[in-house]
């Protein structure tokens, strides 16, 4: 997690965060859980998936600087820097060409399964998990020995991010299943997606930021019948894989 970026933001919104050091002392840490409080989030001082989404809007929606100074000493942030919540040794260096979104059709929490399939994984309660394969595996130079298997022959040069839920759902009638994605969940993604793009380079579009269920009819690789995501659990009014991408790109947008 990039400090200085939280301050920033944190300066940005009012809240007074200390001197903008880098270091999360005790007058960052309150100013963290007063905007906590504000924005209606868990006031535990910790700047998780949640809340660096939520200052990320906050901060944008008032035209303040989300983005840390291009060039600061933030290493291999690959540029802007900003609000990072993925730890930089999950993201190794790699050339990669596309992000996609799955869910692991599992449990709220990730199995070792579900690790062994995918780069990072959002549990029910928005919590990170890093999966087992590298990025770097994934390489679009080149899969290599061990990579995440996570899309049909789609696999070198994406990433794979998916969220632990969705265990027994059915896709007509729609049936949410024993393990429901949560809108906690959901909305951890954004500013994880975004610290990906941000990492290697990758455009916010269609057939570069894309859920699975969207794979078939975005880049014309032939899936089975996959619909991780065509529906959200905590949001019946969304409808069908597109309506969802274009949801989460909108969101990844906002954050960057
Ligand atoms: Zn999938």
């Amino acid at each position: 997690m990039d400090t200085t970026a939280v301050q920033r933001a944190l300066l940005s919104l009012g809240y007074d965060p200390g001197p903008v050091d880098g270091l999360p002392g005790r007058k960052t840490t309150a100013a963290v859980v007063a905007f906590q409080r504000a924005a209606g989030l868990k006031p535990d001082g910790v700047v998780g998936p949640l809340t660096t989404a939520a200052l990320a809007k906050a901060a944008l929606a008032k035209g303040g600087p989300v983005q840390v100074v291009p060039g600061s000493n933030d290493p291999g942030s690959g540029g802007g820097g900003g609000l990072r919540i993925v730890p930089l040794d999950w993201m190794p260096a790699a050339q990669m060409s596309r992000l996609i979104v799955h869910w692991t059709a599992g449990n709220h929490t990730a199995s070792g399964l579900d690790r062994s399939h995918y780069h990072i994984l959002v549990e029910s309660d928005g919590k990170l998990v890093r999966g087992i394969p590298s990025i770097a595996l994934n390489d679009a130079r080149g899969a290599k020995t061990g990579y995440a298997a996570h899309t049909l022959n789609c696999n070198t040069g994406s990433i794979g991010v998916s969220l632990c839920c969705m265990a027994g759902a059915v896709e007509k009638p729609f049936k949410p299943g024993s393990a429901p994605m949560t809108k906690v969940q959901w909305d951890a993604v954004p500013a994880v997606v975004a610290d990906l793009c941000r990492r290697y380079g990758i455009p916010v579009t269609p057939k570069t930021v894309l859920s699975h269920a969207e794979v078939q009819a975005n880049l014309g690789i032939k899936q089975k019948g996959k619909w991780d995501i065509a529906r959200l659990a905590f949001d019946p009014s969304i409808v069908g894989a597109a309506a969802c991408g274009d949801l989460l790109r909108r969101q990844v947008q906002a954050v960057l």
